[in-house]
C-alpha cells in the first residue's frame, strides 16, 4: 500500500499565521541514534535468555519489544527498571536498571561513534543521518521569518554534537532546549510554554514537528498545529507504528519526511 505523501487529518487545518515552529530532534530531524529500539531489544533478550527460562527467542523478542516501545518517550531508566523486574520473574538476578543502562548506552555509543566517524571522514554526506528534507524544510522556515526553536529528551550533551555534526544546530542558536544530565524538571511542556509566554504568542501560533506523542500531545493542548513526522528506516515510506499512535494524540498532519516540503509549507502557510 502506498501511502499518502502528506496526510492531512484536521479538515479546518489553520493557515498561515505562524509565528513559531518547534522541532523535536531523535526521529524528526536525526537519523543518528535510528535502530536504537533494536539494540536495546537485543539486549533484553540476551538478559531473559541468560535465566535459563524455556521461552524462546521470539517469544523473548516480543515481550521486549512490547515494554520498550511502551515506554517509550520517558526517560530510558524506566525500560531497564522492567527488564529487571521480567529477570527477576523468571528466577534470574536481574543487574541494577542502572547497569543495564549503561550497557544500552555502550552499544549505542558504539553505532553512533561508527556513524559520525563515516560523517567526519566524508565517508557519507551529513545528510545521510538527517531525515530528507530537514535542512531544505529549515531554510525555508527561516527564510520566511519564523522563528525555529528545538525540544528534545535526549541529554543535551548528546543534542549538541549530534546537531552540530548534522549541520543542523545553525537554524536553532541558543533555542536548543534539552535536559542537563540530571535535570528532572525539563519537559516539552515546559519549553512550550517558555516559547508562548517570552515571545507573547497563542497557541495558535505554534507550528510543530514531532515523532513523538508527547510533544504531538503537548503542542495540540495549547491550540498550536502538529505535524507528525513518522519517519522509518525505509526512506519514503510512513512508520506505521509511529503513524497509529502519533494520529490518537492529536496529529493534524501526517508526513513521512520533508521530501515533499514546498508543496507542505504551501498548504501550511496559505500560500
Ligand atoms: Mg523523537
Amino acid at each position: 500500500m502506498t501511502d499518502p505523501a502528506i496526510e492531512i487529518l484536521r479538515p479546518d487545518l489553520p493557515r498561515g499565521g505562524y509565528k513559531a515552529v518547534l522541532f523535536d530532534f531523535d526521529g524528526t530531524l536525526s537519523l543518528i541514534r535510528e535502530g536504537w529500539h533494536r539494540i536495546m531489544v537485543a539486549m533484553c533478550v540476551e538478559a531473559l535468555q541468560s535465566t535459563g527460562t524455556s521461552e524462546v527467542e521470539a517469544e523473548l523478542a516480543r515481550l521486549s519489544e512490547d515494554f520498550v516501545m511502551a515506554l517509550n518517550g520517558q526517560p530510558a531508566i524506566f525500560q531497564m527498571v522492567r527488564l529487571a523486574e521480567e529477570v527477576q520473574r523468571r528466577g534470574g538476578t536481574p543487574n541494577s536498571p542502572g547497569v543495564y543502562l549503561a550497557e544500552y548506552d555502550r552499544r549505542l555509543g558504539v553505532v553512533i561513534q561508527r556513524r559520525s566517524r563515516e560523517i567526519l571522514d566524508s565517508v557519507v554526506s551529513h545528510e545521510r543521518w538527517a531525515v530528507p528534507g530537514s535542512h531544505g524544510i529549515l531554510q525555508a522556515l527561516s527564510r520566511r521569518g519564523l522563528k525555529l526553536y528545538l525540544a528534545s529528551g535526549t541529554q543535551l550533551r548528546f543534542v549538541r554534537p549530534e546537531a552540530e555534526l548534522l549541520q543542523l544546530s545553525s537554524f536553532f542558536g541558543t533555542e536548543m532546549n534539552a535536559p542537563d544530565d540530571n535535570d528532572a524538571t525539563f519537559s516539552k511542556r515546559g519549553v512550550i510554554e517558555r516559547i508562548l509566554k517570552k515571545n507573547n504568542l497563542r497557541g495558535e501560533e505554534l507550528l510543530s514537528f514531532g515523532d513523538g506523542v508527547v510533544e504531538t500531545e503537548e503542542v495540540r493542548r495549547v491550540g498550536g498545529t502538529a505535524v507528525a513526522v513518522a519517519s522509518d528506516e525505509t526512506p519514503g515510506d510512513i512508520n506505521r507504528w509511529k503513524r497509529d499512535r502519533l494520529v490518537p494524540a492529536g496529529a493534524d498532519v501526517v508526513i513521512a519526511d520533508y521530501r515533499g516540503y514546498e508543496e507542505l509549507l504551501a498548504r501550511l502557510l496559505g500560500e
